[in-house]
């Protein structure tokens, strides 16, 4: 199984954060992310700190500070995909459709990517508690997509207790997004799975045009009200609140949160397919050559199991297809950049000193 070793490939970055707006407290910190190759692993090392500026942090729903991280991904080369879902629970109601796999990802500049929090609903005080026990699960950017409840910033991240920060979605503010329809997007993520994650633009299941992907999942009952789970029932519609609000629909899409452009419903649980990717995004990484299969030199294109960001619900993978890798979050500061400033006077804490998963 020859590999695609006959480079050492060594992409160091050291971008320093921009801090000209004064409103980002990563403006001390310098955003670093690392790719090697070793035996049949592609090696990530980061800290998360991202390669943009962020929001105000800490903010009234968010009381962490960002911090450096030491973060390594260990993923396969030679992604395999298996007959179903291997990380994440797809059939289980309640808890969240996706908490087995909290981590879903890291984005090529090296920031996580956690699409679920640890918000629940409590059905003795109908307020936001958190425990298994619980089994609805707040989906992190809210029903009007925001995500302001746990203080989202434009960039669709925010910040755990341990200063990570990290995407709940991917927003059009970063360079990792793109909005030109007419071609495929570029590969901005990794999977834990291995397999790479593209922007919302792919080729058709014909492989002969390029289009919007959406997500297959759909509000329950048409948005209508919703039923108990486990006795557990906050009342209400279906609305996007709570993860438990969508249901994977094959073939048909949440029609009430599409934005304009064409329909594609190609996408499985895992917003995933089999299809043509442009070899030139692919060629930017070593794989395994048993990965990629033959490169089709009439479109430039491999054929190969992937994701797809999407501008509607699950907007990134929160299932898997593959066998998952490592990641080690030491929570250490990184040695690049000098240690993170305290928070602005008066900014800290609001509503108090909540030491939640986020
Ligand atoms: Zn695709």
């Amino acid at each position: 199984m020859a590999k695609n070793l006959f480079f050492t490939f060594v992409i160091t970055l050291l971008l320093f954060g921009c801090s000209s707006t004064g409103s980002s407290n990563n403006g001390t910190l310098s955003n670093s992310v690392r790719f090697t190759v070793e035996g049949d692993s592609r090696l990530i090392s980061s800290n998360s700190v991202p390669d943009h500026n962020t929001g105000t942090f800490p903010n009234p729903n968010n009381p962490n500070t960002i911090s450096g991280q030491k973060v390594l991904a260990k993923l396969p080369l030679n992604p395999q995909k298996a007959s179903g879902v291997t990380a994440g629970s797809k059939t289980s109601e309640g808890s969240g459709y996706a908490n087995h796999v909290r981590i879903i990802g890291i984005a090529t500049n090296g920031v996580l990517m956690e699409p679920g929090t640890a918000e629940r609903w409590d059905p003795a005080t109908g307020r936001r508690t958190r425990g298994d026990a619980y089994k609805w699960s707040y989906d992190g950017l809210g029903s009007d997509g925001t995500g302001d409840f746990v203080g989202m910033d434009d960039y669709k991240g925010h910040v755990q207790p341990t200063g990570t920060y990290h995407y709940h979605s991917i927003s059009e503010r970063t360079n990792l997004f793109d909005s030109d329809s007419s071609q495929h997007s570029a590969l901005v993520a990794f999977s834990m799975d291995g397999f790479p994650i593209f922007g919302p633009h792919g080729y058709n299941e014909a492989g002969t045009a390029i289009e919007t992907m959406y997500g297959n999942w759909k509000l329950k009952n048409n948005g209508g009200a919703r039923s108990a789970i486990d006795g557990q029932d906050p009342g209400g519609d279906y609305d996007g609140t709570f993860v438990e609000d969508y249901a994977f629909a094959a073939g048909s899409v949440d029609v009430a949160h599409l934005v304009a452009g064409d329909q594609s419903s190609i996408l499985d649980l895992a917003n995933g397919h089999i299809g043509k990717v442009p070899a030139a995004e692919m060629d930017k990484y070593p794989w395994d050559t048993s990965y990629l299969g033959t490169k089709d030199s009439t479109d430039d294109t491999y054929t190969v199991y992937h994701y797809h960001l999407t501008g509607n619900f699950p907007y990134m993978p929160r299932q898997l297809y593959g066998t998952e890798g490592s990641l080690d979050t030491g929570h250490q500061p990184h040695s690049h950049g000098p240690p993170p400033r305290k928070p602005p006077r008066g900014a800290r804490g609001a509503r108090g000193e909540r030491r939640k998963d986020q």
